[in-house]
Protein backbone atom coordinates (compact mmCIF):
# COMPACT_ATOMS: atom_id res chain seq x y z
CA UNK A 1 0.00 0.00 0.00
CA UNK A 2 1.28 3.50 -1.13
CA UNK A 3 1.70 5.94 1.76
CA UNK A 4 1.18 10.00 0.27
CA UNK A 5 0.86 11.22 4.11
CA UNK A 6 -2.32 13.00 3.02
CA UNK A 7 -4.86 13.06 6.06
CA UNK A 8 -8.07 10.96 5.69
CA UNK A 9 -11.32 12.49 6.17
CA UNK A 10 -14.07 10.08 5.34
CA UNK A 11 -13.73 9.20 1.62
CA UNK A 12 -11.80 12.71 1.03
CA UNK A 13 -7.95 12.50 0.82
CA UNK A 14 -6.92 16.33 2.45
CA UNK A 15 -2.97 16.96 1.72
CA UNK A 16 -1.27 19.45 4.28
CA UNK A 17 -2.98 22.80 5.51
CA UNK A 18 -1.09 23.84 9.03
CA UNK A 19 2.48 22.49 7.69
CA UNK A 20 3.99 18.43 7.68
CA UNK A 21 6.55 16.12 9.37
CA UNK A 22 8.24 13.02 8.22
CA UNK A 23 8.76 10.27 10.97
CA UNK A 24 12.21 9.54 12.08
CA UNK A 25 13.41 6.32 12.86
CA UNK A 26 14.83 6.55 16.24
CA UNK A 27 17.22 3.53 15.79
CA UNK A 28 19.57 5.48 12.96
CA UNK A 29 18.09 9.23 14.11
CA UNK A 30 17.17 9.48 10.09
CA UNK A 31 14.58 10.79 9.15
CA UNK A 32 12.17 8.54 6.66
CA UNK A 33 10.11 9.57 3.37
CA UNK A 34 7.29 10.53 2.88
CA UNK A 35 6.44 14.04 4.37
CA UNK A 36 2.91 13.79 6.16
CA UNK A 37 0.41 16.29 6.37
CA UNK A 38 -0.97 18.38 9.30
CA UNK A 39 -4.61 19.70 9.46
CA UNK A 40 -5.75 22.28 11.68
CA UNK A 41 -9.32 23.22 13.12
CA UNK A 42 -10.80 23.69 9.96
CA UNK A 43 -9.65 19.78 8.86
CA UNK A 44 -10.94 18.85 12.39
CA UNK A 45 -14.69 20.61 11.89
CA UNK A 46 -15.15 18.82 8.00
CA UNK A 47 -14.57 15.56 9.83
CA UNK A 48 -16.52 16.22 12.91
CA UNK A 49 -19.65 17.18 10.99
CA UNK A 50 -19.22 14.13 8.55
CA UNK A 51 -18.93 12.15 11.93
CA UNK A 52 -22.52 13.73 12.78
CA UNK A 53 -24.14 13.03 9.58
CA UNK A 54 -22.72 9.36 9.82
CA UNK A 55 -24.14 8.86 13.37
CA UNK A 56 -28.05 8.07 13.03
CA UNK A 57 -26.97 5.73 10.04
CA UNK A 58 -24.30 4.15 11.43
CA UNK A 59 -25.79 4.16 15.35
CA UNK A 60 -29.14 1.93 13.43
CA UNK A 61 -26.94 -0.39 11.36
CA UNK A 62 -28.02 -3.47 11.88
CA UNK A 63 -25.88 -5.97 14.75
CA UNK A 64 -25.32 -8.26 11.27
CA UNK A 65 -24.40 -5.58 9.40
CA UNK A 66 -21.90 -4.15 11.93
CA UNK A 67 -20.47 -7.19 13.16
CA UNK A 68 -19.25 -7.71 9.01
CA UNK A 69 -18.20 -4.45 8.83
CA UNK A 70 -15.41 -4.85 11.62
CA UNK A 71 -14.71 -8.17 10.48
CA UNK A 72 -13.68 -6.40 6.88
CA UNK A 73 -11.63 -4.20 8.79
CA UNK A 74 -9.99 -7.32 10.66
CA UNK A 75 -9.50 -9.09 7.58
CA UNK A 76 -7.84 -5.46 5.70
CA UNK A 77 -5.55 -6.00 9.11
CA UNK A 78 -4.35 -9.47 8.40
CA UNK A 79 -3.82 -8.77 4.34
CA UNK A 80 -1.04 -5.98 5.54
CA UNK A 81 0.25 -6.99 7.90
CA UNK A 82 3.89 -8.03 7.03
CA UNK A 83 4.09 -4.18 5.47
CA UNK A 84 2.46 -2.70 8.81
CA UNK A 85 5.12 -4.18 11.10
CA UNK A 86 7.82 -3.33 9.05
CA UNK A 87 6.80 0.24 8.59
CA UNK A 88 5.58 0.53 12.89
CA UNK A 89 9.31 -1.08 13.43
CA UNK A 90 11.44 1.72 11.27
CA UNK A 91 8.88 4.30 13.52
CA UNK A 92 9.56 3.22 16.46
CA UNK A 93 12.08 0.95 16.64
CA UNK A 94 10.46 -2.27 18.15
CA UNK A 95 10.94 -5.69 16.21
CA UNK A 96 9.10 -6.56 13.76
CA UNK A 97 8.15 -10.24 15.39
CA UNK A 98 6.79 -8.13 18.34
CA UNK A 99 4.49 -5.94 16.07
CA UNK A 100 3.12 -8.49 14.01
CA UNK A 101 1.47 -9.97 17.25
CA UNK A 102 0.50 -6.87 17.68
CA UNK A 103 -1.28 -6.72 14.46
CA UNK A 104 -2.90 -9.62 14.76
CA UNK A 105 -3.76 -8.99 18.34
CA UNK A 106 -5.34 -5.74 16.79
CA UNK A 107 -7.52 -8.41 14.06
CA UNK A 108 -8.23 -10.55 16.91
CA UNK A 109 -9.72 -7.34 18.40
CA UNK A 110 -12.09 -6.41 15.66
CA UNK A 111 -12.94 -10.03 15.63
CA UNK A 112 -13.93 -10.07 19.23
CA UNK A 113 -16.41 -7.21 19.14
CA UNK A 114 -17.98 -8.47 15.90
CA UNK A 115 -19.02 -11.36 18.15
CA UNK A 116 -19.60 -9.02 21.32
CA UNK A 117 -22.54 -7.33 18.60
CA UNK A 118 -23.69 -10.10 16.85
CA UNK A 119 -24.67 -11.22 20.44
CA UNK A 120 -26.10 -7.45 21.42
CA UNK A 121 -26.00 -7.96 25.32
CA UNK A 122 -24.47 -4.49 25.00
CA UNK A 123 -27.26 -2.96 24.17
CA UNK A 124 -28.35 -4.13 27.76
CA UNK A 125 -32.06 -4.65 26.68
CA UNK A 126 -34.38 -4.47 30.25
CA UNK A 127 -37.78 -4.39 30.35
CA UNK A 128 -40.37 -3.77 32.99
CA UNK A 129 -43.57 -4.49 31.32
CA UNK A 130 -46.89 -2.71 32.21
CA UNK A 131 -48.58 -3.36 35.30
CA UNK A 132 -52.08 -1.96 35.06
CA UNK A 133 -54.03 -3.44 37.41
CA UNK A 134 -50.91 -2.79 40.17
CA UNK A 135 -52.15 -1.42 43.11
CA UNK A 136 -52.09 1.88 44.38
CA UNK A 137 -51.10 2.97 40.77
CA UNK A 138 -50.24 1.16 37.59
CA UNK A 139 -47.11 0.58 35.87
CA UNK A 140 -46.38 1.99 32.58
CA UNK A 141 -44.32 -0.04 30.13
CA UNK A 142 -40.42 1.22 30.53
CA UNK A 143 -38.00 -0.42 28.58
CA UNK A 144 -34.00 0.94 28.23
CA UNK A 145 -31.40 -0.04 26.11
CA UNK A 146 -27.70 1.63 25.37
CA UNK A 147 -27.50 3.59 22.35
CA UNK A 148 -24.03 4.95 21.23
CA UNK A 149 -23.23 8.50 23.02
CA UNK A 150 -22.06 10.31 19.35
CA UNK A 151 -19.11 11.14 17.48
CA UNK A 152 -15.81 10.42 19.36
CA UNK A 153 -12.13 11.29 19.48
CA UNK A 154 -9.79 9.09 20.34
CA UNK A 155 -5.64 9.69 20.80
CA UNK A 156 -3.42 6.33 20.03
CA UNK A 157 -0.73 5.88 22.21
CA UNK A 158 2.97 5.72 21.12
CA UNK A 159 3.93 2.11 22.94
CA UNK A 160 1.77 -0.03 20.75
CA UNK A 161 1.76 1.56 17.58
CA UNK A 162 -0.88 -0.89 16.64
CA UNK A 163 -2.69 -2.41 19.06
CA UNK A 164 -3.51 1.38 21.16
CA UNK A 165 -3.49 3.36 17.99
CA UNK A 166 -5.67 4.29 14.77
CA UNK A 167 -6.74 0.24 14.65
CA UNK A 168 -6.43 -0.24 18.22
CA UNK A 169 -9.13 -1.41 20.66
CA UNK A 170 -10.78 1.91 21.45
CA UNK A 171 -11.14 2.04 17.69
CA UNK A 172 -12.67 -1.48 17.80
CA UNK A 173 -14.94 -1.03 20.96
CA UNK A 174 -16.62 2.60 19.61
CA UNK A 175 -17.53 1.56 16.35
CA UNK A 176 -18.84 -1.69 18.37
CA UNK A 177 -21.00 0.59 19.92
CA UNK A 178 -22.12 2.39 16.95
CA UNK A 179 -20.08 5.73 17.20
CA UNK A 180 -18.29 7.13 14.50
CA UNK A 181 -14.87 8.14 14.85
CA UNK A 182 -12.18 10.59 14.65
CA UNK A 183 -8.28 9.30 15.14
CA UNK A 184 -5.83 11.65 15.81
CA UNK A 185 -2.79 10.03 14.62
CA UNK A 186 0.33 9.98 17.28
CA UNK A 187 3.07 11.48 15.76
CA UNK A 188 5.40 9.05 16.69
CA UNK A 189 4.27 6.18 13.68
CA UNK A 190 2.32 8.38 11.25
CA UNK A 191 3.07 5.97 8.40
CA UNK A 192 1.70 2.84 10.24
CA UNK A 193 -1.31 5.29 11.22
CA UNK A 194 -1.94 6.16 7.76
CA UNK A 195 -1.60 2.10 6.58
CA UNK A 196 -4.22 1.18 9.65
CA UNK A 197 -6.48 4.19 8.94
CA UNK A 198 -6.43 3.30 5.21
CA UNK A 199 -7.77 -0.21 6.12
CA UNK A 200 -10.68 1.02 7.61
CA UNK A 201 -11.62 3.64 5.41
CA UNK A 202 -11.67 1.35 2.65
CA UNK A 203 -14.05 -1.18 5.21
CA UNK A 204 -15.95 1.81 5.65
CA UNK A 205 -16.66 1.87 1.53
CA UNK A 206 -17.03 -2.07 0.83
CA UNK A 207 -19.25 -2.17 4.03
CA UNK A 208 -21.68 0.79 1.66
CA UNK A 209 -21.15 3.21 5.28
CA UNK A 210 -21.54 6.68 5.58
CA UNK A 211 -18.29 8.40 4.52
CA UNK A 212 -18.09 10.09 8.11
CA UNK A 213 -17.98 6.60 10.14
CA UNK A 214 -14.10 6.99 10.16
CA UNK A 215 -11.32 9.89 10.03
CA UNK A 216 -7.81 10.80 10.69
CA UNK A 217 -6.22 13.64 11.33
CA UNK A 218 -3.17 15.04 12.30
CA UNK A 219 -1.61 18.21 13.54
CA UNK A 220 1.93 19.73 14.78
CA UNK A 221 1.34 20.29 18.46
CA UNK A 222 -1.81 20.70 21.00
CA UNK A 223 -3.53 22.69 18.35
CA UNK A 224 -5.45 19.27 16.34
CA UNK A 225 -6.23 17.60 19.63
CA UNK A 226 -7.52 20.66 21.47
CA UNK A 227 -9.71 21.26 18.43
CA UNK A 228 -10.92 18.03 18.86
CA UNK A 229 -11.81 17.99 22.09
CA UNK A 230 -13.26 21.24 22.06
CA UNK A 231 -15.51 20.27 19.06
CA UNK A 232 -19.29 20.67 19.61
CA UNK A 233 -19.67 17.56 17.94
CA UNK A 234 -17.93 15.12 19.28
CA UNK A 235 -19.41 13.27 22.30
CA UNK A 236 -16.51 11.25 23.96
CA UNK A 237 -12.99 11.37 23.98
CA UNK A 238 -10.26 8.51 24.76
CA UNK A 239 -6.59 8.65 25.02
CA UNK A 240 -3.27 6.98 25.84
CA UNK A 241 -0.20 8.88 27.29
CA UNK A 242 1.27 10.88 29.88
CA UNK A 243 -0.47 12.26 33.23
CA UNK A 244 0.02 16.11 31.61
CA UNK A 245 -1.19 15.24 28.02
CA UNK A 246 -4.21 12.95 29.05
CA UNK A 247 -5.38 15.66 32.45
CA UNK A 248 -5.15 18.79 29.98
CA UNK A 249 -7.53 17.09 27.42
CA UNK A 250 -9.44 16.20 30.51
CA UNK A 251 -9.64 19.67 32.20
CA UNK A 252 -10.10 21.04 28.67
CA UNK A 253 -13.80 18.96 27.95
CA UNK A 254 -14.84 19.76 31.32
CA UNK A 255 -14.61 23.31 30.50
CA UNK A 256 -16.77 22.75 27.42
CA UNK A 257 -20.60 24.47 27.36
CA UNK A 258 -21.44 20.83 27.27
CA UNK A 259 -18.50 18.92 29.33
CA UNK A 260 -18.50 15.72 27.28
CA UNK A 261 -16.64 12.09 28.88
CA UNK A 262 -12.75 11.94 28.60
CA UNK A 263 -11.44 8.32 29.17
CA UNK A 264 -7.69 8.68 29.81
CA UNK A 265 -5.25 5.95 30.20
CA UNK A 266 -1.89 7.72 31.99
CA UNK A 267 0.18 6.15 33.98
CA UNK A 268 0.75 3.18 36.81
CA UNK A 269 3.69 1.23 37.87
CA UNK A 270 1.81 -2.08 38.78
CA UNK A 271 3.56 -2.65 42.28
CA UNK A 272 4.91 -6.54 43.14
CA UNK A 273 4.93 -7.45 46.91
CA UNK A 274 6.82 -10.48 47.34
CA UNK A 275 5.36 -11.97 50.56
CA UNK A 276 7.89 -13.52 53.01
CA UNK A 277 7.01 -17.36 52.47
CA UNK A 278 7.62 -16.68 48.87
CA UNK A 279 10.33 -14.97 49.32
CA UNK A 280 11.87 -17.94 51.32
CA UNK A 281 11.08 -20.79 48.38
CA UNK A 282 11.71 -18.85 45.36
CA UNK A 283 12.99 -15.40 46.49
CA UNK A 284 15.88 -15.42 42.54
CA UNK A 285 12.94 -16.70 40.42
CA UNK A 286 10.78 -13.88 41.13
CA UNK A 287 13.51 -11.87 40.87
CA UNK A 288 14.08 -13.06 37.40
CA UNK A 289 10.93 -13.06 36.59
CA UNK A 290 9.91 -9.42 37.24
CA UNK A 291 13.22 -8.07 35.35
CA UNK A 292 12.62 -10.24 32.16
CA UNK A 293 8.62 -8.80 32.12
CA UNK A 294 10.30 -5.65 33.53
CA UNK A 295 12.33 -5.05 30.04
CA UNK A 296 9.60 -5.90 27.46
CA UNK A 297 9.33 -3.44 24.73
CA UNK A 298 12.63 -1.29 26.37
CA UNK A 299 10.63 -1.31 30.04
CA UNK A 300 7.61 1.37 27.58
CA UNK A 301 4.66 -0.46 28.80
CA UNK A 302 1.70 0.55 30.67
CA UNK A 303 1.95 -2.83 32.41
CA UNK A 304 5.24 -2.46 33.27
CA UNK A 305 5.94 -4.18 36.48
CA UNK A 306 8.57 -0.88 37.84
CA UNK A 307 8.44 -1.67 41.89
CA UNK A 308 8.72 -4.80 43.81
CA UNK A 309 8.66 -4.37 47.57
CA UNK A 310 10.14 -7.37 50.03
CA UNK A 311 10.31 -7.44 53.27
CA UNK A 312 14.35 -8.20 54.26
CA UNK A 313 14.76 -11.69 55.19
CA UNK A 314 15.77 -15.22 53.89
CA UNK A 315 15.84 -15.14 50.28
CA UNK A 316 16.13 -11.64 50.01
CA UNK A 317 19.85 -11.53 48.87
CA UNK A 318 19.17 -14.20 46.14
CA UNK A 319 16.24 -12.19 44.85
CA UNK A 320 18.39 -9.01 44.81
CA UNK A 321 21.22 -10.69 43.13
CA UNK A 322 18.49 -12.32 40.46
CA UNK A 323 17.48 -8.78 39.64
CA UNK A 324 20.88 -7.46 39.01
CA UNK A 325 21.99 -9.89 36.87
CA UNK A 326 19.96 -9.51 34.00
CA UNK A 327 20.27 -6.10 34.47
CA UNK A 328 23.78 -5.73 33.75
CA UNK A 329 23.58 -8.08 30.66
CA UNK A 330 20.94 -5.98 29.09
CA UNK A 331 22.22 -3.85 26.37
CA UNK A 332 21.18 -0.25 26.21
CA UNK A 333 17.94 -0.08 23.43
CA UNK A 334 16.81 2.32 20.96
CA UNK A 335 13.19 3.63 22.59
CA UNK A 336 10.50 4.92 21.12
CA UNK A 337 10.97 8.81 20.71
CA UNK A 338 13.47 11.26 21.79
CA UNK A 339 11.09 13.53 23.73
CA UNK A 340 10.41 9.75 25.65
CA UNK A 341 14.23 8.84 26.02
CA UNK A 342 14.70 12.43 27.26
CA UNK A 343 12.29 12.24 29.71
CA UNK A 344 13.08 8.71 30.43
CA UNK A 345 17.32 9.71 31.32
CA UNK A 346 15.28 12.71 33.39
CA UNK A 347 13.48 10.19 35.62
CA UNK A 348 16.28 8.39 36.27
CA UNK A 349 18.39 11.35 37.74
CA UNK A 350 15.11 12.06 39.49
CA UNK A 351 15.26 8.57 41.49
CA UNK A 352 18.64 9.04 42.12
CA UNK A 353 18.36 12.45 43.68
CA UNK A 354 15.84 11.03 46.17
CA UNK A 355 18.04 8.79 47.55
CA UNK A 356 17.24 5.63 45.66
CA UNK A 357 20.97 3.64 45.08
CA UNK A 358 21.51 2.82 41.26
CA UNK A 359 22.65 -1.31 41.92
CA UNK A 360 22.78 -2.20 38.56
CA UNK A 361 23.00 -0.69 35.44
CA UNK A 362 23.32 -2.12 31.84
CA UNK A 363 25.15 -1.26 28.67
CA UNK A 364 26.36 2.43 27.89
CA UNK A 365 24.09 4.29 24.90
CA UNK A 366 25.51 3.78 21.79
CA UNK A 367 22.70 5.25 19.48
CA UNK A 368 20.89 8.78 20.40
CA UNK A 369 17.71 7.72 21.72
CA UNK A 370 19.23 4.74 23.68
CA UNK A 371 18.02 3.79 27.30
CA UNK A 372 20.21 1.84 29.41
CA UNK A 373 18.76 -0.11 31.82
CA UNK A 374 18.95 0.74 35.54
CA UNK A 375 17.78 -1.02 38.69
CA UNK A 376 17.79 0.96 42.22
CA UNK A 377 17.07 -0.29 45.49
CA UNK A 378 15.52 1.78 48.39
CA UNK A 379 14.52 0.83 51.95
CA UNK A 380 10.75 1.41 53.13
CA UNK A 381 11.78 4.34 55.43
CA UNK A 382 13.05 6.08 52.72
CA UNK A 383 10.27 5.10 50.72
CA UNK A 384 7.57 6.57 52.82
CA UNK A 385 9.63 9.35 53.12
CA UNK A 386 9.73 10.21 49.50
CA UNK A 387 6.52 9.47 47.45
CA UNK A 388 8.21 10.76 44.30
CA UNK A 389 9.74 7.47 44.56
CA UNK A 390 6.59 6.06 43.42
CA UNK A 391 5.84 7.42 40.60
CA UNK A 392 6.28 6.04 36.87
CA UNK A 393 9.97 6.20 34.93
CA UNK A 394 8.78 4.67 31.48
CA UNK A 395 11.39 3.07 30.51
CA UNK A 396 13.87 -0.08 31.45
CA UNK A 397 14.54 1.12 35.41
CA UNK A 398 13.07 -0.76 38.38
CA UNK A 399 13.22 0.13 41.90
CA UNK A 400 13.45 -2.39 44.66
CA UNK A 401 12.31 -1.89 48.05
CA UNK A 402 13.78 -3.23 50.79
CA UNK A 403 11.29 -3.30 53.35
CA UNK A 404 11.63 -3.66 57.52
CA UNK A 405 8.45 -5.48 58.48
CA UNK A 406 4.64 -5.75 57.47
CA UNK A 407 3.52 -2.82 59.12
CA UNK A 408 5.73 -0.92 56.81
CA UNK A 409 4.44 -3.19 54.00
CA UNK A 410 1.22 -2.01 54.36
CA UNK A 411 1.81 1.48 54.89
CA UNK A 412 4.15 1.15 51.63
CA UNK A 413 1.24 -0.85 49.61
CA UNK A 414 -1.61 2.62 51.73
CA UNK A 415 0.64 5.37 50.06
CA UNK A 416 0.70 4.33 46.24
CA UNK A 417 -1.57 6.23 44.07
CA UNK A 418 -4.66 4.02 41.59
CA UNK A 419 -2.79 1.97 39.45
CA UNK A 420 -4.01 -0.26 36.59
CA UNK A 421 -2.39 -3.38 38.07
CA UNK A 422 -0.58 -4.78 41.35
CA UNK A 423 1.26 -8.51 41.82
CA UNK A 424 1.18 -10.70 44.87
CA UNK A 425 3.72 -12.96 44.89
CA UNK A 426 2.91 -15.63 47.61
CA UNK A 427 2.63 -18.86 49.19
CA UNK A 428 0.07 -20.40 50.81
CA UNK A 429 2.30 -19.56 54.38
CA UNK A 430 1.84 -16.22 52.95
CA UNK A 431 -2.02 -16.41 53.23
CA UNK A 432 -2.85 -14.31 56.29
CA UNK A 433 -0.87 -11.43 55.11
CA UNK A 434 -1.88 -11.40 51.87
CA UNK A 435 -5.80 -11.10 53.43
CA UNK A 436 -4.60 -8.23 55.07
CA UNK A 437 -3.00 -6.89 52.31
CA UNK A 438 -5.89 -7.43 49.26
CA UNK A 439 -8.16 -5.13 50.70
CA UNK A 440 -5.70 -2.12 50.65
CA UNK A 441 -4.96 -2.95 47.07
CA UNK A 442 -8.73 -3.62 46.11
CA UNK A 443 -8.86 0.51 46.64
CA UNK A 444 -6.23 1.46 44.41
CA UNK A 445 -5.79 -1.03 41.53
CA UNK A 446 -8.34 -2.36 38.42
CA UNK A 447 -6.39 -5.61 38.34
CA UNK A 448 -4.90 -7.83 41.14
CA UNK A 449 -2.67 -10.36 39.61
CA UNK A 450 -1.39 -13.78 42.04
CA UNK A 451 1.71 -15.83 41.38
CA UNK A 452 2.45 -13.69 37.46
CA UNK A 453 3.07 -10.43 36.20
CA UNK A 454 0.46 -8.03 34.35
CA UNK A 455 1.80 -7.80 31.53
CA UNK A 456 0.52 -9.32 28.85
CA UNK A 457 -2.95 -8.22 28.92
CA UNK A 458 -5.43 -10.40 28.73
CA UNK A 459 -8.35 -9.53 25.77
CA UNK A 460 -11.46 -10.91 26.77
CA UNK A 461 -14.89 -10.51 28.66
CA UNK A 462 -12.56 -10.58 32.11
CA UNK A 463 -10.23 -8.25 31.61
CA UNK A 464 -9.71 -4.70 33.25
CA UNK A 465 -7.34 -3.00 32.19
CA UNK A 466 -8.26 0.60 34.49
CA UNK A 467 -8.13 1.69 37.99
CA UNK A 468 -7.94 4.92 40.27
CA UNK A 469 -6.73 7.76 39.40
CA UNK A 470 -3.79 8.51 38.16
CA UNK A 471 -3.67 5.36 36.22
CA UNK A 472 -6.94 6.70 34.48
CA UNK A 473 -9.20 9.32 34.61
CA UNK A 474 -12.47 7.31 35.68
CA UNK A 475 -11.95 4.08 37.25
CA UNK A 476 -15.10 2.68 36.86
CA UNK A 477 -14.44 1.66 33.17
CA UNK A 478 -11.98 -0.87 31.19
CA UNK A 479 -9.78 0.13 28.67
CA UNK A 480 -9.14 -3.35 27.49
CA UNK A 481 -11.66 -6.12 26.90
CA UNK A 482 -15.13 -6.57 25.51
CA UNK A 483 -16.19 -4.50 28.55
CA UNK A 484 -14.48 -1.14 27.60
CA UNK A 485 -17.54 -0.82 24.98
CA UNK A 486 -19.03 0.67 27.98
CA UNK A 487 -17.39 3.78 27.37
CA UNK A 488 -19.44 4.59 24.27
CA UNK A 489 -23.05 3.84 25.34
CA UNK A 490 -25.49 5.79 27.34
CA UNK A 491 -28.96 4.20 28.66
CA UNK A 492 -32.38 5.38 26.77
CA UNK A 493 -35.50 4.98 28.23
CA UNK A 494 -38.72 4.35 26.29
CA UNK A 495 -42.30 4.77 27.95
CA UNK A 496 -45.32 3.60 26.71
CA UNK A 497 -44.20 2.79 23.47
CA UNK A 498 -45.96 0.78 20.84
CA UNK A 499 -44.08 -2.05 19.68
CA UNK A 500 -43.51 -1.17 16.03
CA UNK A 501 -41.82 2.29 17.47
CA UNK A 502 -39.83 0.51 19.82
CA UNK A 503 -36.09 -0.23 18.97
CA UNK A 504 -35.92 -4.00 17.87
CA UNK A 505 -33.62 -4.82 21.12
CA UNK A 506 -37.09 -4.16 22.94
CA UNK A 507 -39.89 -5.40 20.48
CA UNK A 508 -41.90 -7.76 21.75
CA UNK A 509 -41.00 -11.03 20.06
CA UNK A 510 -36.83 -10.60 20.38
CA UNK A 511 -36.43 -10.26 17.06
CA UNK A 512 -32.76 -10.60 17.30
CA UNK A 513 -32.35 -13.19 19.50
CA UNK A 514 -30.40 -11.35 22.36
CA UNK A 515 -30.54 -11.58 26.26
CA UNK A 516 -32.51 -9.07 27.56
CA UNK A 517 -33.80 -8.78 31.42
CA UNK A 518 -37.45 -9.20 31.54
CA UNK A 519 -39.06 -8.24 34.94
CA UNK A 520 -35.56 -8.59 36.51
CA UNK A 521 -35.01 -12.29 34.88
CA UNK A 522 -32.35 -12.48 31.98
CA UNK A 523 -33.52 -14.59 28.67
CA UNK A 524 -33.65 -15.04 25.62
CA UNK A 525 -37.45 -15.48 25.04
CA UNK A 526 -40.16 -12.91 23.43
CA UNK A 527 -41.98 -11.74 26.24
CA UNK A 528 -44.83 -13.94 27.63
CA UNK A 529 -48.12 -12.69 26.35
CA UNK A 530 -50.09 -11.77 30.09
CA UNK A 531 -47.28 -9.16 29.79
CA UNK A 532 -48.06 -7.85 26.53
CA UNK A 533 -48.68 -4.17 26.79
CA UNK A 534 -52.18 -3.38 26.56
CA UNK A 535 -52.29 -0.04 25.16
CA UNK A 536 -50.02 3.08 24.29
CA UNK A 537 -51.83 5.13 26.78
CA UNK A 538 -51.63 4.06 30.59
CA UNK A 539 -54.04 6.05 33.06
CA UNK A 540 -51.46 6.64 35.50
CA UNK A 541 -51.55 9.23 38.06
CA UNK A 542 -48.86 11.86 38.27
CA UNK A 543 -45.89 10.68 40.67
P1 LIG B 1 1.73 12.18 25.17
O1 LIG B 1 2.83 13.15 25.04
O2 LIG B 1 0.81 12.38 26.30
O3 LIG B 1 0.93 12.19 23.78
C1 LIG B 1 -0.18 11.34 23.52
C2 LIG B 1 -1.04 11.95 22.40
O4 LIG B 1 -1.77 13.05 22.90
C3 LIG B 1 -0.23 12.49 21.23
O5 LIG B 1 -1.00 12.30 20.06
C4 LIG B 1 -0.09 13.96 21.55
O6 LIG B 1 0.04 14.75 20.40
C5 LIG B 1 -1.42 14.26 22.22
N1 LIG B 1 -1.33 15.30 23.26
C6 LIG B 1 -0.58 15.23 24.38
N2 LIG B 1 -0.78 16.33 25.14
C7 LIG B 1 -1.69 17.09 24.49
C8 LIG B 1 -2.31 18.35 24.78
N3 LIG B 1 -2.03 19.04 25.90
N4 LIG B 1 -3.18 18.85 23.89
C9 LIG B 1 -3.46 18.17 22.76
N5 LIG B 1 -2.91 16.98 22.43
C10 LIG B 1 -2.04 16.43 23.29
O7 LIG B 1 2.27 10.70 25.30
P2 LIG B 1 3.47 9.97 24.52
O8 LIG B 1 4.16 10.86 23.57
O9 LIG B 1 2.89 8.74 23.95
O10 LIG B 1 4.44 9.56 25.69
C11 LIG B 1 4.96 10.51 26.60
C12 LIG B 1 4.89 9.96 28.01
O11 LIG B 1 3.60 9.42 28.29
C13 LIG B 1 5.81 8.80 28.29
O12 LIG B 1 7.09 9.24 28.62
C14 LIG B 1 5.12 8.10 29.42
O13 LIG B 1 5.45 8.68 30.64
C15 LIG B 1 3.67 8.32 29.18
N6 LIG B 1 3.00 7.16 28.56
C16 LIG B 1 2.30 6.35 29.35
C17 LIG B 1 1.63 5.28 28.81
C18 LIG B 1 0.82 4.38 29.67
O14 LIG B 1 0.17 3.53 29.14
N7 LIG B 1 0.83 4.53 30.96
C19 LIG B 1 1.66 5.02 27.46
C20 LIG B 1 2.39 5.88 26.64
C21 LIG B 1 3.03 6.95 27.21
P3 LIG B 1 1.49 14.92 19.68
O15 LIG B 1 1.78 13.62 19.00
O16 LIG B 1 1.25 16.03 18.71
O17 LIG B 1 2.45 15.27 20.78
Amino acid sequence: MKLNGNLLIGAQEVGATAGSMKSLNPATNVEIEPSFAFGGSAEVDRAARLADDAFDSYNNTSLADRAAFLERIADGLDAITPELAQRASLETALPVAQLEAEAAKSATQFRQFATVVRQGRFRQATIDPAQPERQPRPRMDHRSQKIAVGPVAIFGASNFPISYSVAGGDTASALAAGCPVIVKAHNAHPGASELMGRVIQQAVRDSGLHEGVFSLVRGGGNEIGEALVDHPLIKGVTFTGSEGGGMALFRRAQQRPDPIPVFTEMTSVNPTFVLPGALAARGAEIGHGFIERMLVTVGQACLKPAILLAIDGPGYIDLRRAMTAPVEAMQARTMLTPGICAAYRKNVERQRNAGAERIAAGGEPQGAWDGQAVLFEVDGARMLDDPSLSEEVFGPAALLVRVKDVEQLIAIARQFRGQLSATIQLDRVDHPLAANLLPVLERRTGRIVINAFAHPQEVSYASIHGGPFPATSDSRFTSVGMSSIERFLRPVCYQGFPDELLPEALQHDNPRGIWRLTDGQLSLAAIAHDMEIPSPVCECDSI
